[in-house]
């Protein structure tokens, strides 16, 4: 392909970027075996490319795989630079992790690209602690990294229920919003969350019940249910710039349904970037 044509394509694109980075797991490792997992069950043929909206992903610049980072040296400036990279040209972007510790350098990269950014953060945990077990880069940190640099305007997290007292004065002293899974299951709207572009969102596979996502390496039962997270994906009042689908452990999958669900979620997320 000519390198105009590359051009015009990733403009027009929203890019899938594996992540396959794990090292700061804290518990399990084997996020970074993600990426492959999605990528088999895209071609498992188990699923067409149709999002719910009727949008056909296998257009051409409908969700276009980009491959993975190379996180074999350098990873996170490496990540950031992709990420940088890909904004900078115009793409759209969703990452495959990889764990949550991904998104610290990716909103890095495109952050520069992408001022004044609004996040929203499904997951069942905050994400905010200064350190875990010493490691400031850790995958319960991202957030707070985030939040310090002022790499985003704005953090509104939904399905939290694994909230410590440590993690809420995080949360007080870097004006996140968060909507807990009570909350979410009894009334949300998601068009009164107030969400103004640009828009990032970021969604940990945790924010799921277990019962629909049994490859992670953390499980908080009592979460969101697949239907749940596609109501909010889909009533998003801007599209977003930008997202993560992460935590995706398939050493703890059953018959790769949380990567079929991991799937089933970037073509929404896509279907949705592409709606405008
Ligand atoms: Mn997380
Ligand atoms: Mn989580």
């Amino acid at each position: 392909m000519d390198r105009e044509r590359v051009e015009h394509l990733l403009r027009n694109a929203v890019a899938m970027v594996g992540v396959p980075w794990d090292e700061h797991s804290s518990l399990h490792r084997g996020c970074a075996e993600g990426p492959a997992a999605v990528r088999a069950a895209r071609r498992s043929g188990s699923m067409n490319l149709y999002a719910e909206n009727g949008y056909d992903l296998a257009a051409e610049a409908g969700l276009v795989d980009v491959g993975d980072v190379d996180v074999s040296a350098d990873a996170f400036a490496r990540i950031q630079g992709s990420f940088h990279a890909l904004a900078t040209r115009g793409a759209r972007t969703i990452a495959i992790g990889g764990d949550h510790a991904i998104t610290y350098p990716i909103l890095r990269g495109l952050a520069t690209a992408h001022p004044g950014l609004t996040i929203l953060h499904l997951d069942a945990h905050p994400d905010l602690y200064d350190e875990l077990d010493g490691n400031r880069l850790s995958h319960a940190s991202p957030f707070a990294r985030i939040m310090e640099e002022g790499l985003a305007r704005r953090l509104v997290q939904l399905g939290i229920r694994a909230l410590s007292p440590s993690q809420r004065e995080q949360g007080k002293r870097f004006g996140v919003q968060m909507v807990s899974m009570r909350r979410w299951q009894a009334d949300l709207d998601v068009v009164a969350l107030g969400l103004e572009p640009p828009l990032y969102v970021s969604l940990d596979l945790d924010v799921l019940d277990p019962a629909y996502a049994p490859g992670v390496s953390h499980y908080e039962p009592g979460g969101a249910s697949v239907r749940d997270v596609l109501r909010v994906i889909q009533g998003l009042p801007v599209a977003p710039i930008g997202a993560d689908v992460v935590e995706l452990n398939p050493r703890r999958d059953h018959h790769d349904m949380t990567a079929m669900v991991a799937l089933k979620l970037v073509k929404e997320l896509a279907a949705r970037m592409h709606e405008g």
